[in-house]
């Protein structure tokens, strides 16, 4: 959704893909769970704020059919293009949604959505075409994708109709374009 915002994240805390090394004391039934081949739960509850970890993986239970459909259906065809994708943030709950300054209309409160940067790819040009393939090439179904800050892209699905918008996210403001023979163009 619109208005929605990620908040910005020096630097991530995920594993590389399928491969947990933070147990949660208390969810260790979930904590090596995988949600799809090549992403585990651990991943998509990640946060960088260690505080909320526990609390982040005790809720993310509730939202597992959603975070699947993210990694089945965004995360792995991206990992097959481009390697190993690092998870920023998946699921968030309320509190550490609120606590990382992002709307309370934000896809990550149900998983629906997650924040990656390629292995390899952290930044600016190299990550953009990562971005830039996601809606040119890539015929995934998504809902939003977004190049936030030049620095990692968030991607997220819907139960609904999943309707491709593309955007970027910079200086506080989303810019949403269309795709108009592979060509952005302002929305
Ligand atoms: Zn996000």
């Amino acid at each position: 959704m619109i208005g929605k915002r990620c908040a910005r994240q020096k630097s991530f805390s995920g594993n590389v893909n399928g491969a947990p090394r933070l147990k949660s004391p208390g969810i260790t039934s979930m904590a090596s769970k995988q949600l799809s081949p090549h992403f585990s739960y651990d991943e998509l509850t990640t946060t960088e704020l260690r505080q909320f970890i526990e609390l982040n993986r005790g809720m993310g239970v509730n939202h597992i059919p959603q975070l699947k459909k993210v990694c089945v259906d965004l995360l792995e065809p991206i990992r097959a293009k481009w390697g190993p994708v690092i998870i920023h943030s998946g699921y968030r709950c309320p509190d550490l949604n609120k606590a990382v300054g992002s709307s309370n209309r934000s896809q990550h409160l149900l998983g629906q959505a997650a924040d990656f940067h390629v292995l390899g790819r952290r930044n600016g040009p190299p990550l953009r075409d990562v971005w830039a393939w996601i809606w040119q090439e890539s015929e995934l179904l998504f809902h939003q994708v977004i190049w936030e800050m030049s620095s990692w892209i968030h991607i997220s699905s819907t139960t609904g109709y999943n309707d491709g918008q593309i955007m970027d996210y910079n200086n506080f403001k989303y810019t949403k374009y269309k795709n108009v023979n592979g060509l952005l163009k302002p929305y």
